[in-house]
């Protein structure tokens, strides 16, 4: 009888645990459905992307992950290229914003995502190392890589 309590405790812990790590979990990397770095924003989140003409989108999806279009936010971009800084002003399309200019010549900088919810809210500012490469465990861009958390603490396949 006492062995059949205690491994009833055992699956109800299990069971509790199990149910905890299921939640909403802050730690885990979501890959971006566009190839992008996700990034969490107030309601959801965002996805940065620099296309192949280099101009930067920004996609807003609902905690579910669905995409949401855009709404009143404000979106900028700083990037701090080795040639110097850039801004640049990112407006609205049909699904969500893009820059009217193209990101600075090169890689391997800093790009600040600074993001209102609405004109004049606080914003939120995303720090993002620009590395244009391609990983070569996720085949993705070093930028938007999924990796970092999967292996361990070191980030696979970086050669600083
Ligand atoms: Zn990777």
């Amino acid at each position: 009888m006492k062995t059949l309590l205690t491994s009833t405790l055992a699956l109800l812990v299990l069971a509790s645990a199990a149910v905890a790590s299921d939640g909403h979990d802050h730690g885990k990397v979501i890959p971006g459905p566009k190839g992008g770095r996700i990034v969490e924003v107030e309601g959801g989140h965002a996805e940065f992307l620099v296309q192949p003409d280099r101009k930067v989108s920004v996609t807003f999806y609902g905690e579910d992950m669905k995409a949401t279009g855009p709404s009143e936010q404000v979106v900028t971009v700083v990037a701090e290229a080795p040639a110097g800084k850039a801004k640049l002003e990112l407006e609205k399309t049909a699904d969500g914003f893009l820059s009217r200019t193209v990101l600075p010549e090169g890689d391997g900088y800093r790009i600040v995502l600074q993001i209102r919810a609405t004109e004049g809210a606080k914003p939120q500012n995303f720090r993002i190392d620009y590395h244009a490469e391609t990983c070569g465990k996720c085949s993705r861009a070093e930028y938007a890589c999924i990796c970092a958390e999967e292996s361990g603490g070191g980030h696979g396949g970086h050669s600083h």
